[in-house]
């Protein structure tokens, strides 16, 4: 089975403040994604980013932070606002890849998952199973969630591909991305940043950068703490730039492709 995340930062514009869809890197993934299953018929499990359709709301209504009980109504109409516009860009990716002959079934993540404080903590993966089973490709994303301990949180795309490799013991991770893969600091922001072919640890980033990515883009260390996590159960991923015509179509074909493998295996294990 392969779960293949598509980045917020691929099928979104990112950097704008309203929810924008990048419908021309969308069509031609949902092509790619098809011309791929029309050979293979591996189990497939998409997840997508939400880039603009999530964040600016969720930042605005402070999801996942304490709250007064009486701002608990301001909050819950905080978190069915997102749900509702992560659920519209979830609705356009479904519509073309739908056109494109794939039975993509959304299973959002609000209804299957709960969190502790911000991490999925319980899950009911049976209808992922039945409609793999039934040969469908699930889709789910970025979304918020009940949580136990901060009564709302949200959970990002890069969390639940880890929660499902792992819990359908996937045999493939591949991470669509806007950069080329990881590098040892911002390629965004550092001209002289270099790519890395295979990435096993967090030393392996330049420390001093580090803590710059995280606040300035959040995006890239939370990710490879998902992927190291799955690395130490043996679960291979790798990082792609989607933004480059046929990179997505390529690595679930196994061919050679520019991107980083997050894996813990010696080299020739591979
Ligand atoms: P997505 O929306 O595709 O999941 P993010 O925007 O969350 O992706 O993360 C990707 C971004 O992470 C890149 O655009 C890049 O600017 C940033 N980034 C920060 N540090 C690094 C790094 N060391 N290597 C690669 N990208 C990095």
């Amino acid at each position: 089975m392969i779960v293949l995340k598509l980045g917020g930062s691929v099928l979104t514009n990112k950097n704008s403040s309203r929810a924008e869809i990048n419908e021309s890197n969308l069509s031609r993934l949902s092509c790619e994604i098809s011309r791929f299953l029309d050979n293979n018929d591996e189990d497939l499990v998409i997840v997508h980013g939400v880039g603009s359709f999530g964040h600016p709301l969720a930042k605005e209504y402070e999801i996942g932070e304490s709250f007064k009980d009486s701002e608990y109504l301001y909050k819950q109409i905080g978190f069915v606002r997102i749900e509702n516009e992560v659920k519209k860009l979830n609705f356009l990716v479904c519509e073309e890849l739908i056109n494109e002959g794939i039975p993509v079934i959304a299973v959002p993540a609000s209804t299957i998952f709960t969190a502790s404080n911000k991490r999925i903590s319980q899950a009911n993966l049976d209808k992922f199973k039945q409609y793999l089973e039934r040969g469908y490709v699930p889709i789910i994303y970025g979304d918020v969630v009940l949580d136990d301990e901060l009564e709302m949180a949200v959970i990002s795309g890069d969390q639940i591909i880890q929660y499902l490799a792992i819990n359908l013991n996937a045999d493939e991770v591949i991470l669509g991305t806007d950069v080329d893969g990881v590098y040892n600091k911002n390629p965004k922001v550092y001209e002289n940043a270099y790519l890395y072919e295979r990435f096993s640890s967090l030393d392996d980033l330049d420390v001093f950068e580090d803590n710059i990515n995280v606040d300035v883009t959040g995006g890239m260390v939370g990710k490879i703490r998902e992927l190291l996590y799955l690395a130490d159960f043996g679960i291979n991923s790798i990082i792609v730039n989607a933004n480059i015509e046929n990179n997505v179509y390529k690595a679930l074909k196994q061919e050679k492709v520019t991107g980083t493998i997050i894996s813990k295996e010696e080299l020739n294990e591979i």
